[in-house]
């Protein structure tokens, strides 16, 4: 049958939960297996309706004709796509911009939304209360709820399985989520009217990737912390860049997102534990998004305790959205040139945007699918192809090792430091 198992089977599954979320008959399901969330269908329960991979962002996404639709003209910019305007902001709430990733703009915009009747509810992602490891996707609909979801998930997080709630429930409602999310949304939007109509605001975070469950396995080992004993983890908050907070019931430790001796962010952004279709995506900044926030990774703001987000207005919706917010003195921004954000993105955004045509051509070189996207991925211009290819072959090198049992056990002994001076060498390639 023509079903979403074919994109799984050709390993373009972004595990984000679409077709889960809006098939009809209810025969998608999610597991998870490798470390990643993946759809499993039910053949005899499948109606052959074409509807997920219709929706589905991981085989394909027509960012031209999706950008025509939505914004009405083409990108504006190669990097960060359609944009309104430019901010560095935060929550005046001081509890929630401390507890938050950055800013606690994404949360402190959902709060606003609620208590101005603007959304009933919002879809969000926090971990689960009896197995602290795994995240849950959730209608809030009210303050405590939001918030109880804020800090980022550096795990595979199906956020789209929501939909299907939405489709059932009766009202206005936001979503947040990765830029791969908002693709599966915004496709799906297309495919069922009635879900355009109940989401009325879209926040995409910005992503360089995701992590798969392993990385997190990883560090618990590093730790000698049971998986089985986790009571409670999140990866950030506490105030700026943040830490990783880990409890059992006899302790909890604080592993901080960077720095030097012992941050845990240097074993996931070599390309340890980066799932391969994210290798693939051409979205740092959830370019199809009403509004996206991201870390003001700015050196001005590297010294301070408590964080600031990167916010990028799209739609009039956005723009609305943060007006209100900022009328309600619930966030202050400061309005930027779009080159900050590019500057608080920079290896990333040549990640995803300068080296993507080198991954595709090497995936095709060893005979691998790749993902349909209109505008194709660019070529690189013979002169930067030298370096290109070194990155992508020490990406996948790092993902081939991290993807091995054996050796991503290794990877466990290794010291922090050592992993960050490695770190070194690909930010030293990305700049060449
Ligand atoms: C996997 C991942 C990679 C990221 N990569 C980058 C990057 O390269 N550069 C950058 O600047 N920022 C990145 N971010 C975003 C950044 O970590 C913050 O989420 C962002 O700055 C918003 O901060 P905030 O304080 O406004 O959000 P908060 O107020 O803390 O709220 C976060 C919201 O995001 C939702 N959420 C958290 N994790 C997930 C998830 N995995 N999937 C779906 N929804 C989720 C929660 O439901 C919550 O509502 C990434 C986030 C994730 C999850």
């Amino acid at each position: 049958m023509d079903n979403i198992g074919k994109v799984e089977k050709a390993g373009l599954c972004c595990g984000c939960g679409t077709c889960v979320g809006i098939c009809p008959s209810g025969a998608i399901t999610m597991d998870i297996s490798k470390g990643l969330f993946i759809p499993n269908v039910e053949e005899k329960e499948c109606l052959d309706c074409g509807i997920c991979i219709e929706s589905c962002p991981g085989q394909t996404v027509d960012f031209q004709s999706l950008c025509f639709e939505i914004f009405g003209r083409q990108p504006d910019d190669l990097y960060i796509g359609n944009y309104s305007k430019c901010y560095v902001g935060y929550s005046k709430d001081g509890q929630i911009r401390y507890n938050s990733s950055s800013g606690g703009v994404a949360t402190q915009l959902l709060i606003t939304a609620l208590e101005k009747k603007i959304i009933d509810g919002a879809l969000v992602t926090k971990m689960q209360k009896k197995n602290p490891l795994v995240p849950e996707v959730f209608i809030a609909r009210t303050k405590r709820e939001i918030i109880s979801a804020s800090g980022s998930k550096y795990c595979p997080v199906a956020l789209n399985i929501g939909l299907k709630q939405l489709l059932k429930d009766n009202g206005r409602f936001a979503v947040i989520g990765l830029p791969c999310h908002i693709h599966g949304i915004r496709k799906a939007e297309r495919v069922l009217p009635n879900l355009r109509e109940r989401i009325v605001l879209r926040i995409g975070l910005l992503c360089s990737h995701m992590v798969t469950f392993n990385g997190t396995h990883c560090i618990l080992k590093k730790m000698g912390i049971r998986k089985d004993s986790v009571t409670q983890l999140g990866y950030r908050g506490h105030g700026w860049p943040g830490f990783m907070s880990i409890s059992t019931k006899q302790r909890s430790r604080y592993i901080p997102l960077i720095g030097f001796w012992n941050a845990y962010w240097h074993l996931f952004s070599p390309g340890f534990f980066t799932p391969v279709r994210c290798t693939l995506c051409p979205d740092q900044t959830a370019e199809l998004a009403d509004i996206s926030v991201g870390d003001a990774w700015l050196p001005e703001l590297k010294h301070n305790k408590v964080g600031e987000s990167i916010i990028i207005t799209r739609t009039a919706v956005g723009d609305e959205m943060l007006e209100i917010a900022t009328s309600a003195n619930a966030i202050r921004t400061i309005r930027v040139e779009q080159c900050k954000v590019k500057q608080s993105q920079l290896v990333n955004l040549n990640f995803k945007k300068k080296d993507l045509g080198t991954r595709f051509d090497f995936f095709r070189t060893i005979g691998r699918a790749v993902p349909v996207f209109y505008p194709k991925p660019t070529r690189i211009p013979p002169m930067s192809l030298l370096p290109s290819i070194l990155r992508t072959l020490y990406t996948y090198f790092n993902i081939w090792i991290s993807s091995h049992s054996l050796l991503a056990n290794v990877l466990q002994y290794f010291p922090l430091p050592v992993v960050r001076l490695y770190y070194g060498i690909y930010k030293a390639l990305s700049i060449i």
